[in-house]
């Protein structure tokens, strides 16, 4: 197979599209990023053309420039996908981005599959909410149906006092109540499809979150039953197959340790719910550039332009911290052995991921020793 794609289009222009580009170079690939914002990361490295996503003329030309278009961010509008879709491919498919922008849509699609997932009701109203509530119960979640990320736009209701304050924060907009899922833990799993309908998956990816924020991924994630693995990617596939995808997905998910049983002994519970999806490469999957044989930047880039997939196996272990905020003792950092550091370019503010550390290491013990001192450094 030859490689025909030599300029590939990507929609958003954040640290993803940067880390894409950056894999891309070998393979002799070119970037154009488009972008609204002036100071985009990716923008550093590639051709930006930095136009409202609704600029027709500006995407006609971003089009005519690339030989293939993919996003690095699941709130493109659909409109400018379907829009660019007259000039040239966009991959993955922008159904996949419908399905993953609304999560009541995305909760109905993975439950057509047989996806199990946190038991959920839509809420659009003050009735609505109450009768959600009355089918629910508490502990529950409310989250904005769109446009909610790290923690945005979710509420965790523990008693009726907090579902009476979620609701005078978040009500008059498109909601979902979900049922509080007591995860043991939260885990990702992130799989690649290609052209010729190949599947490829990385091995889990244990996630830890504080205030909706990813923080940490340790990969593969520590005992874990391969049935697990197994289940995690039977979901991906599925996912994968229905949508057609090409490309990189991410799916997180929640893993339940020791499922409450009924009278009978069964399971009353799934060991594995999803969370939600992300059709395209994802933060818990930033290991992979030091810590797998092939990264999912690498990967993303193989699918869309219609080469072979590349091994997804890792190479010992590994754990990403994510730096948030501010910026820690760099030369503390690279002092460490077997840890690189990626910066993105981006201004430090309060909450914002303004770059990410991977440590890897040939055993647990080791990397265990190695996670402490960076986590050390980067909470500073
Ligand atoms: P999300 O934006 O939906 O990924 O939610 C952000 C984080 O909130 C997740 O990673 C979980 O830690 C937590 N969370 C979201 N939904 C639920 C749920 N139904 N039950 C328990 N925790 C949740």
């Amino acid at each position: 197979m030859t490689m025909t794609i030599s300029t590939i289009g990507i929609l958003g222009g954040g640290q993803l599209g940067r880390m894409l580009a950056l894999a891309g170079y070998p393979l002799g690939l070119r970037f154009h990023i488009y972008d609204p914002a002036p100071d985009a990361p990716a923008g550093h490295l590639a051709e930006h053309i930095a136009a409202p996503y609704d600029d027709m003329a500006a995407l006609e030309h971003f089009g005519a420039c690339v030989d293939v278009v993919t996003y690095e961010f699941e709130n493109v509008p659909v409109m400018t996908a379907r829009a660019l879709e007259r000039f040239v491919p966009v991959l993955p498919p922008p159904t996949a981005l419908e399905a993953a922008q609304d999560r009541l849509v995305e909760k109905r699609f993975f439950q057509t599959l047989g996806i199990p997932t946190a038991p959920f009701a839509p809420v659009d109203d003050r009735v609505s909410f109450e009768a959600a509530l009355a089918q629910i119960g508490l502990p529950a979640v409310l989250k904005t149906r769109r446009l909610g990320y790290d923690g945005k736009g979710q509420a965790f209701l523990h008693d009726a006092t907090a579902a009476k304050t979620a609701w005078n924060e978040l009500g008059g907009q498109p909601l979902i109540l979900e049922g509080y899922v007591a995860f043991a833990r939260e885990l990702s799993v992130l799989a690649v499809r290609g052209h010729d309908g190949a599947i490829a998956c990385y091995p889990l990816v244990e996630n830890l979150h504080r205030g909706g924020i990813l923080r940490r991924s340790i990969a593969p994630a520590p005992a874990l039953d391969p049935e697990v693995q197994a289940l995690a990617e039977t979901y991906a596939r599925r996912i994968l197959e229905a949508l057609k995808y090409i490309g990189v997905l991410a799916i997180e998910l929640f893993e339940i340790k020791h499922p409450p049983r009924d009278m009978e002994g069964q399971a009353t519970q799934p060991r594995l719910m999803a969370s939600e999806m992300a059709p395209r490469v994802h933060n818990s999957g930033h290991w992979t550039i030091e810590g797998a044989v092939t990264s999912q930047f690498e990967n993303h880039l193989r699918a869309i332009s219609g080469v072979p997939l590349g091994i997804t196996d890792a190479c010992g272990y590994a754990a990403m911290v994510n730096i948030i905020g501010e910026l820690p003792d760099v030369a503390a950092l690279l002092a460490l052995p077997h840890t690189h550091l990626h910066l993105y370019g981006k201004a430090a503010r309060p909450g914002r991921k303004i770059g990410h550390v991977t440590v890897c290491a040939d055993t647990r013990e080791e990397l265990a020793g190695r996670l402490a001192r960076v986590e050390e450094i980067v909470e500073q």
